[in-house]
């Protein structure tokens, strides 16, 4: 067992226009292990008034800086900073794994993913461009890309430094400033990414600020706020819904990465072992909690009992317990109360269908810590609510079918299109499934691969816009045509 020790953190502050801005200490909030349940450290927390500062900073900056026209200084920053995130990887993974309650491999991960986001829109930063074109002789037309202006991000608190990167380095590397409101779970470890961010000398004031959480109203500004050109939202896709509808007033682009109950299928022909092993892993990256996490498999009736077997040999075999002990692979659950959340699933899902594996709590190891175990549910009605609901957990069903229409019939069954997997050894197979699914991301004989230069797009309501790739600059730009009559006399 090597158990990491905590980084030792300041109280997270509120930063504005190049300033850390503490509040009373009296109004001080407490962030918490989920392993232990126990204080981890504190967050001053926002408020309306400090976002409004905060997205008058951001204005001021798009406006009156050099920032929105100068993309060899955008690509600098973010070369310096994904330079900075790597000088402190294994902290700031450390960090992550005691707030956020993963293990510290997956937290890792993520930093290091979060890194390749800052790289790979350092080079894009470099590399955009627009149109020429002449319609008729001697009129020249000009189709620029400009940045929107003020970007509000708001990240969840289930990946917060992949998240908060995935939109905030394209969104600067477009040229945009930006105020970023974190999950109020994890203000600590978004502070520590923004302090190296704002510690680049480069980078003018007001750039990039961030307002902690203080209950809904603060993000609700940042939605509302006519100085706010575009929200880049991930979250839950009830929460996007109403985001959705809060930027209507003002007509502000909105992109959405919203939730998934994603899919995997498993025909007669697979490499079994190798689905089993691909999917457990998948299944219980950030204990079920991650969007695209594996929540479904639907198995060939032919391979259903062992691929059943198979499965519930590797989950019971994850060692689960606190993400900074290295002997684990799956952290805890965000908090006690989406833990007992789940529980709740657990006796609903008696109804639903057959538990085959029930997770288990591990309060007498680990008191105060918020774990389960993972957990199998034989369902075969599509109607069931453990199959129609997000529940963002270690709970995992399985779904028999008998040919390809059916697991596609099966597959669609939810409202959401965020990804899905395919396992056969028939190449014809894997890619007629891939282009019949309805779904943002197909994986074929693997599942969770997402890297920074693919577009990730969520079908459905898993969500609006696209993150990733080269498109997710788009998100952050507006078109411009230039006409110009030249040379023709
Ligand atoms: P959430 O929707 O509850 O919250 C997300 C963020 O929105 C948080 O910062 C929260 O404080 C803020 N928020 C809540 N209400 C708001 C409002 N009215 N106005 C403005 N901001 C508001 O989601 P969560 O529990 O933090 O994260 C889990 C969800 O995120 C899951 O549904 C998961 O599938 C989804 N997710 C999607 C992706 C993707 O890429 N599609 C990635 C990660 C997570």
């Amino acid at each position: 067992m090597a158990l990491l020790e905590h980084p030792q953190v300041g109280p997270a502050q509120n930063h504005i226009d190049g300033i850390w801005r503490h509040g009373p200490v009296s109004e001080r909030r407490e962030t918490f292990d989920p392993a232990t349940g126990k204080i981890l450290g504190h967050y001053d927390p926002g408020t309306v008034d400090l976002m409004d500062e905060a997205i008058a900073a951001a204005r001021r900056a798009f406006d009156e800086t050099a920032w929105a026209s100068a993309p060899r200084l955008r690509a600098e920053v973010l070369l310096k900073l994904a330079a900075r995130l790597s000088a402190d990887h294994e902290r700031l993974a450390t960090l992550n794994a005691y707030e956020n309650g993963k293990s510290f491999i997956q937290a890792k991960n993520e930093v290091a993913t979060a890194i390749s986001e800052a790289k790979y829109y350092a080079g894009l930063a470099r590399s955009m461009t627009g149109r020429m074109m002449e319609p008729e002789p001697g009129c020249y037309s000009l189709i620029s890309r400009e940045p929107m202006g003020v970007a509000g991000i708001i990240v969840p608190w289930n990946a917060p430094v992949t998240l908060l990167l995935r939109s905030l380095a394209a969104a600067l590397a477009a040229g945009c400033t930006a105020v970023v409101k974190p999950a109020p779970q994890t203000p600590l470890i978004n502070a520590a990414v923004i302090q190296h961010l704002v510690a680049i000398t480069e980078i003018p004031d007001g750039v990039v600020n961030s307002i902690n959480d203080g209950g809904p109203a603060v993000g609700e500004r940042l939605v509302a706020s006519s100085d706010v050109d575009v929200i880049s939202f991930t979250g839950s896709s009830a929460v996007g819904k109403r985001i959705m509808a809060a930027a209507a007033p003002t007509l502000k682009r909105v992109s959405l990465e919203l939730g998934g109950k994603t899919p995997s299928i498993i025909f007669d022909d697979a490499d079994l072992d190798k689905a089993i092993s691909e999917l457990a892993r998948a299944s219980l990256v950030n204990s079920g909690q991650q969007c695209v996490a594996a929540s479904r498999f639907l198995v060939h009736r032919n391979v259903l009992d062992d691929f059943a077997d198979g499965m519930m040999q590797r989950l019971r075999s994850v060692p689960v317990g606190p993400g900074y002990d290295t002997d684990n692979l799956v952290g805890a659950i965000i908090d006690r109360p989406n833990r007992d959340r789940l529980l709740g699933w657990l006796d609903r899902c008696a109804d639903d269908g057959d538990i085959l594996l029930r997770g288990e709590t591990l309060d007498e190891r680990y008191p105060g810590g918020a774990f389960l175990t993972p957990s199998l549910v034989l369902v075969s009605s599509t109607e069931a609510l453990t199959v129609q609901e997000e529940l963002f957990g270690p709970i995992i069903t399985l779904e028999p079918f008998a040919d390809e229409d059916e697991a596609l019939a099966k597959a669609h069954a939810t409202a959401y299109g965020l990804a899905a997997s395919v396992f056969t050894r028939e190449l014809d197979r894997s890619l007629r499934m891939a282009r019949r699914l309805r779904a943002g991301t197909v994986w074929l004989n693997t599942h969770g691969k997402l890297i920074a230069e693919a577009e990730m797009e969520g079908h459905r309501e898993s969500g609006i816009g696209r993150l990733h790739g080269a498109d997710a600059i788009g998100e952050f730009q507006q078109t411009k045509h230039i006409y110009l009559p030249f040379g023709q006399s």
